[in-house]
């Protein structure tokens, strides 16, 4: 059994952008906008800005008040598409009660959708012709090509349907040309289907729900999930010590598909300022 490690593969990956942003004239650069005091949120902003500082990424955060209106938020959107020291822009997932992430992301010049979750992204996916990839799941295309897994005619199981995950991430099998199943909530089955893939990717936001009987002899095993266990320890959606003895390949939580996720959104932000230079 191979263990992947992304916290490995992310540093390779972020080395190579560091590079090239070190050869850029101007630097690229992504302004995170966040509403509110969800402490995970915060987290995930600081880890952003981070990532792009130790990349030579410019970043700006924008931290506005729980009690920010619609019109306040979309302000800042119009304002930061009109700045042209910004390549992309991220709205950090969920929005407090009342405002409308719909309408923010709608807001958001698709040029600057780093995300890519506005309709115009999504369905460039769809179409399988992406402008930008989804930045986790094309953390998972990344973790399989540079573990040297092809994915071409193998059987895929995703379970989990979210916009964020589940969707995009049979879209990028489907361009690999896997053959793809999506599982959810009222799969019936569904231990069936997951022990007949090849590659198993996992994202439900339920701890240690995948177990040994669930998988196959020598799967391939991605673990997208982030939840915490009974003693509160970070844990996947797969019960990591028993689907290891029987997987070929498997990714830990955490460490790995986790650390790719800022990885695959700093290689956006380039791309984004690419598209807005012309290059
Ligand atoms: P959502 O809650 O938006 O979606 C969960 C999906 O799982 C739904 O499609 C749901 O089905 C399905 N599901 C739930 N329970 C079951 C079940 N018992 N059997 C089969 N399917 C089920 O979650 P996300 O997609 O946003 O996130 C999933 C997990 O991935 C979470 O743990 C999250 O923290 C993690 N995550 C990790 C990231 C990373 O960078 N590593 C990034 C994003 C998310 P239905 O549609 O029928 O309700």
């Amino acid at each position: 059994m191979n263990i992947i490690d992304g916290k490995a593969i992310s540093a390779a990956i972020r080395g190579e952008i560091a590079a090239e942003v070190a050869q850029m004239h101007q630097k690229p650069g992504l302004a995170v906008v966040i509403v509110g005091d969800d402490p995970a949120s915060k987290v995930y902003v600081r880890n952003k800005h981070k990532a792009c500082e130790d990349t030579g990424i410019y970043s700006e955060v924008h931290e506005l008040s729980a009690d920010t209106t619609q019109q306040e938020l979309l302000a800042l959107i119009d304002k930061l598409n009109a700045d042209e020291k910004i390549s992309g822009i991220l709205v950090q997932l969920p929005l407090p009660k009342g405002l409308s992430e719909d309408e923010v992301i709608a807001r958001i010049d698709p040029k600057k959708d780093v995300d890519a979750f506005s309709a115009i992204n999504v369905g460039h996916i769809m179409l399988g012709d992406p402008i930008f990839l989804p930045c986790t799941p094309a953390g998972v295309m990344e973790l399989l090509k540079r573990s040297g897994i092809e994915v071409k005619g193998k059987n895929c199981v995703v379970v989990g349907r979210s916009n964020i995950v589940g969707k995009p991430m049979a879209m990028l099998l489907l361009k690999a040309d896997g053959t793809v199943t999506i599982c959810h909530s009222k799969t019936r089955n569904l231990a069936e289907i997951t022990a007949k893939a090849d590659i198993l990717i996992v994202a439900i936001g339920r701890a240690k729900f995948i177990t040994a009987d669930m998988v196959a002899d020598g799967a391939i095993v991605i673990d997208v999930g982030m939840n915490r266990d009974e003693n509160n320890k970070l844990c996947g959606d797969v019960d990591f010590d028993s689907v290891s003895e029987k997987a070929s390949y498997i990714t830990p939580v955490p460490g790995g598909v986790g650390p790719m996720t800022i990885t695959m959104l700093l290689k956006n932000t380039i791309k984004a300022y690419k598209l807005q230079h012309g290059e």
